[in-house]
Protein backbone atom coordinates (compact mmCIF):
# COMPACT_ATOMS: atom_id res chain seq x y z
CA UNK A 1 0.00 0.00 0.00
CA UNK A 2 1.09 3.71 -0.60
CA UNK A 3 1.74 6.32 1.79
CA UNK A 4 -1.11 8.52 1.46
CA UNK A 5 0.56 11.14 3.10
CA UNK A 6 2.69 12.01 0.30
CA UNK A 7 0.85 14.18 -2.73
CA UNK A 8 1.68 12.64 -5.89
CA UNK A 9 2.15 13.99 -9.22
CA UNK A 10 -1.41 13.50 -11.27
CA UNK A 11 0.07 11.43 -13.30
CA UNK A 12 3.08 11.34 -16.57
CA UNK A 13 2.20 14.49 -19.06
CA UNK A 14 0.24 13.94 -21.41
CA UNK A 15 1.65 13.08 -24.53
CA UNK A 16 2.18 15.00 -27.50
CA UNK A 17 -0.14 13.77 -30.27
CA UNK A 18 0.49 14.23 -33.15
CA UNK A 19 -1.72 12.82 -36.04
CA UNK A 20 0.33 10.25 -38.39
CA UNK A 21 -0.94 8.60 -40.48
CA UNK A 22 -3.43 6.23 -39.19
CA UNK A 23 -2.28 2.95 -40.23
CA UNK A 24 -5.44 1.07 -39.29
CA UNK A 25 -7.64 2.80 -41.93
CA UNK A 26 -4.94 2.42 -44.64
CA UNK A 27 -4.48 -1.03 -43.75
CA UNK A 28 -8.54 -0.98 -44.35
CA UNK A 29 -8.79 0.72 -47.51
CA UNK A 30 -5.79 -1.15 -48.36
CA UNK A 31 -7.27 -4.64 -48.66
CA UNK A 32 -10.71 -3.42 -49.50
CA UNK A 33 -8.90 -1.94 -52.97
CA UNK A 34 -7.10 -4.76 -53.15
CA UNK A 35 -4.09 -2.62 -53.99
CA UNK A 36 -5.34 -0.77 -56.46
CA UNK A 37 -6.68 3.29 -56.75
CA UNK A 38 -10.17 3.41 -55.45
CA UNK A 39 -10.76 6.58 -57.13
CA UNK A 40 -13.99 7.22 -59.34
CA UNK A 41 -14.17 10.56 -60.20
CA UNK A 42 -14.64 10.76 -63.75
CA UNK A 43 -13.62 14.35 -64.51
CA UNK A 44 -9.55 12.98 -63.50
CA UNK A 45 -9.69 11.29 -66.95
CA UNK A 46 -9.83 7.65 -66.26
CA UNK A 47 -12.20 5.11 -66.20
CA UNK A 48 -14.89 4.47 -63.55
CA UNK A 49 -12.47 3.68 -61.30
CA UNK A 50 -8.65 4.63 -62.06
CA UNK A 51 -7.36 1.17 -60.97
CA UNK A 52 -3.75 2.61 -60.94
CA UNK A 53 -1.15 0.18 -58.71
CA UNK A 54 -0.42 0.83 -55.76
CA UNK A 55 2.27 -0.20 -53.93
CA UNK A 56 1.84 -0.82 -49.93
CA UNK A 57 5.02 0.79 -48.63
CA UNK A 58 4.59 4.21 -50.12
CA UNK A 59 1.32 4.41 -48.18
CA UNK A 60 0.61 7.97 -46.94
CA UNK A 61 3.09 9.45 -49.56
CA UNK A 62 2.45 11.85 -52.77
CA UNK A 63 5.22 11.20 -54.66
CA UNK A 64 7.13 7.71 -55.34
CA UNK A 65 6.09 4.43 -57.45
CA UNK A 66 2.20 3.68 -56.57
CA UNK A 67 2.79 6.33 -54.10
CA UNK A 68 -0.94 6.52 -52.48
CA UNK A 69 -3.36 8.77 -49.60
CA UNK A 70 -6.25 8.29 -48.07
CA UNK A 71 -9.02 10.74 -49.24
CA UNK A 72 -11.56 11.30 -46.48
CA UNK A 73 -15.21 12.10 -47.59
CA UNK A 74 -18.40 11.94 -45.44
CA UNK A 75 -20.84 9.12 -47.16
CA UNK A 76 -24.09 9.87 -45.13
CA UNK A 77 -22.53 11.42 -42.16
CA UNK A 78 -20.20 8.31 -41.61
CA UNK A 79 -16.46 9.23 -42.51
CA UNK A 80 -15.39 7.23 -45.04
CA UNK A 81 -12.15 6.72 -46.73
CA UNK A 82 -10.82 5.53 -50.12
CA UNK A 83 -7.47 4.71 -51.26
CA UNK A 84 -6.69 7.00 -53.79
CA UNK A 85 -3.20 7.32 -56.12
CA UNK A 86 -0.99 10.02 -56.04
CA UNK A 87 -1.82 11.66 -59.33
CA UNK A 88 -5.94 11.42 -58.13
CA UNK A 89 -4.73 12.80 -54.79
CA UNK A 90 -3.02 15.99 -56.96
CA UNK A 91 -5.93 16.34 -59.11
CA UNK A 92 -8.03 16.34 -56.06
CA UNK A 93 -5.74 19.66 -54.71
CA UNK A 94 -5.54 21.01 -57.91
CA UNK A 95 -9.35 21.12 -58.24
CA UNK A 96 -9.04 22.80 -55.03
CA UNK A 97 -11.61 20.72 -53.32
ZN1 LIG B 1 -6.03 7.12 -59.15
ZN1 LIG C 1 -9.01 9.79 -59.98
Amino acid sequence: MRDAGLSEPAGPPPAVVRMPVDEAALAEAWSRSGGRCECGTISHGHDLRCNRLLVWPNRGRSQGRGAWSLRLHANGGQPCCEAVCSVCAARDEARGG
